[in-house]
């Protein structure tokens, strides 16, 4: 069975079928959801969902292109919401160079308090980052986030990169893009780490994998990710579904 580690099924994408969807997964062997948070809204609706279905799990935090409005009463909000029982990581949380707002001064701030939240909470971190190596992997220095632990998700660095971030403790959350025809930086990332920490996921509704490049992206896609993973690794499916659902309940800690 598989276990999707990064959705939006919050997003409007999937406001025509959600439940129709989401009751299908089960029977299609996904086995665990995880529902990532982008700011509070998304994260009290992913919430529902985990209320709404057993399988369905929440992460709750404020995406750092979201950042620019979260103040002190928005952070005490998340707090209280990151500490409910279904919620299994602080996330997603990082820093985003791609757009020019909000600021990266109002990003790292935001950033440094949420990996905070998580060591009180004794909660793993879904890190997003994107365009901001250096500044990442500083942040998670300084801040001790190997104490803390996580996954840097849908993960756009060198292989090289990806190495510094499993010495600090962490998985790496593989996608979509592993299986793109110029996706050939991903795969070098797959075949330098151990397959031990590799999470599968999707980030649906976005960036769905060959053969669905460009649809609505779904869970129903992770075989896809899983297959070419296999390929590169040199492993079955099979195995690939079996390590990597491991390694989603070990550091989701279920
Ligand atoms: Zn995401």
């Amino acid at each position: 069975m598989i276990f999707e580690t990064h959705a939006h099924y919050d997003d409007e994408a999937f406001d025509e079928d959600r439940d129709i969807l989401l009751s299908s997964m089960r029977e299609n062997g996904i086995e665990y959801i995880v529902n990532v948070g982008a700011n509070l809204e998304s994260t009290a609706a992913g919430l529902e969902l985990a209320a709404k279905y057993p399988f369905v799990y929440a992460a709750a935090g404020v995406h750092p292109s979201e950042t620019g409005t979260l103040d002190e009463t928005g952070f005490a909000r998340l707090k209280k919401l990151c500490a409910l029982e279904k919620v299994v990581a602080v996330g997603e949380i990082g820093l985003d160079y791609y757009w020019d707002e909000p600021a990266h001064d109002v990003q790292k701030i935001w950033f440094a308090r949420q990996l905070d939240l998580a060591r009180e909470l004794k909660k793993p971190v879904i890190i997003h980052s994107r365009d901001a190596a250096k500044d990442t992997f500083d942040i998670m220095t300084e801040n001790k986030a190997g104490e803390i632990g996580g996954v840097v998700h849908c993960y756009s660095y060198s292989a090289e990169m990806a190495l510094d971030f499993v010495k600090m403790g962490f998985y790496i959350g593989i996608g979509g893009v592993v299986t793109f025809k110029n996706g050939k930086k991903m795969k070098e990332v797959v075949e330098a780490l151990p397959i031990e920490r590799i999470l599968l996921e999707t980030d649906c509704p976005y960036l769905a994998p060959e053969p669905n490049r460009g649809k609505r992206n779904s869970s129903l896609n992770l075989p896809y990710i899983a297959q070419k993973i296999a390929e590169i690794k040199g492993l079955s499916y099979e195995e690939v579904i079996e390590i990597t659902t491991k390694n989603a309940e070990r550091m989701y800690q279920l």
